[in-house]
């Protein structure tokens, strides 16, 4: 059997592993940390920086494609695993997404909607940049951030000093304010073939800045959902997109407004585990493998629950809970903000 290379090792590497492991691959993950949550059921780990070449070269001889589960991986490991062999999604997707200053250019060059944005490099560069898009803000790292880590909000001007000192010297983006009613994702795929296929979108609610629950389907128009599937689409298009990508909307009163593309398996999309018959991590694995895709439809209407820090004491309650499937990482330590798994709660079978 063929051998899939995923870079990352964390949850979504492990339940990627778990996906291709049922249809036959092997995985052999690529992961900077000791004991990485995908180790448990991966075929192969190696635990090596990404700058180390001898590493990353016998890597990618040992794999016939290469994925991946984060989207921060050094551009000179990347040229080097790209020589040797394919990495899908491509490597402009990855650089589109890996700066939310590239990201949101992207995003208007094809049409659709984001929050009003500008770089900002220092003080005299934030200034100009609240003259133009006014308060409140938010003030955001362009790169590495996550669960909301890097973000500062800018209610008014005075703020803006401190919010600076919050980036910590990183090149920033200062983004206006959307006034949304709720935040929706779509979760899309394409396959090699340029066929696409999207889940239907799920309803997000955040809680410090880090996923709390996700439940299908949304509250959306049949407009909205239109609209939402069809921008996804485009963006995946757009980018000649081969895996399962991510896509985060603000719902609006003017309409949808992308807040931010994942080019990989996305938090937002494990409800699909339990809400149909392929799930994300399957779909993305069949795509990169260039096999056909699945259609996305749902069978189920499911609310996911992330179990997050101390979270994780609610276990022997959710087990009992009725039609609750439960997802661990098989991660030790319950730090704050960590995520430690998921439950899907299955509400009732899919309206036809
Ligand atoms: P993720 O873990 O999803 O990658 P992140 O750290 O990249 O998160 P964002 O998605 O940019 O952060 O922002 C986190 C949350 O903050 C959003 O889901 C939304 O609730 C809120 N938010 C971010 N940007 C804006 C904005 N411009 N206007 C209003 N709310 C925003
Ligand atoms: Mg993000
Ligand atoms: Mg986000």
């Amino acid at each position: 059997g063929a051998t899939i290379g995923i870079l990352g090792g964390g949850q979504l590497g492990r339940m990627l592993s778990v996906a291709a492991a049922r249809l036959g691959f092997r995985c052999h993950i690529y992961e900077p940390a000791p004991q990485p949550p995908a180790g448990d059921v991966a075929h192969r780990v190696t635990t090596a920086p990404y700058d180390d070449t001898a590493a990353l070269h016998a890597f990618a001889e040992s794999v016939d494609v290469i994925t991946y589960e984060f989207e921060n991986i050094p551009t000179a490991a990347l040229d080097l695993l790209e020589a040797l062999r394919p990495i899908r999604p491509n490597r402009r997707a990855l650089a589109i997404s890996q700066d939310r200053q590239s990201e949101k250019s992207f995003l208007q060059e094809l049409g659709l909607r984001t929050a009003p944005f500008a770089a900002v490099d220092d003080a005299e560069g934030l200034q100009a940049a609240l003259s133009g898009i006014g308060t409140p803000a938010i003030l955001k790292t362009r790169r590495l951030g996550y669960d909301g880590k890097g973000q500062a909000r800018i209610m008014d001007r005075d703020q803006a000093a401190a919010a600076l000192e919050a980036m910590a010297g990183a090149p920033a983006i200062l983004e206006g304010f959307v006034r949304f009613s709720h935040e929706v994702s779509v979760i899309a795929a394409r396959g090699l073939g340029g066929d696409v296929a999207c889940f239907d979108p799920g309803e997000n609610v955040h809680r410090e800045g880090i996923l709390h629950t996700t439940t299908v389907p949304a509250r959306l128009t049949a407009a909205q959902r239109t609209d939402a599937i069809l921008l996804a689409a485009q963006i995946l298009n757009a980018l000649d997109y081969v895996g399962v990508m991510g896509v985060e909307l603000f719902v609006t009163d003017q309409g949808l407004v992308v807040n931010e593309i994942a080019p990989r398996v996305h938090n937002s999309g494990h409800w699909t585990q339990n809400g149909c018959a392929v799930d994300q991590f399957e779909q993305h694995i069949r795509a990169v493998a260039g096999w056909p895709l699945a259609d996305g439809s749902r069978h189920s209407d499911v609310e996911m629950l992330n179990l997050i820090g101390d979270d994780i004491a609610r276990l022997p309650d959710l087990a009992r809970a009725p039609a609750t499937a439960i997802h661990l990482y098989g991660k030790g330590e319950a730090r704050p903000g960590r995520k430690m798994g998921h439950v899907n709660r299955i509400i009732r079978p899919a309206a036809r």
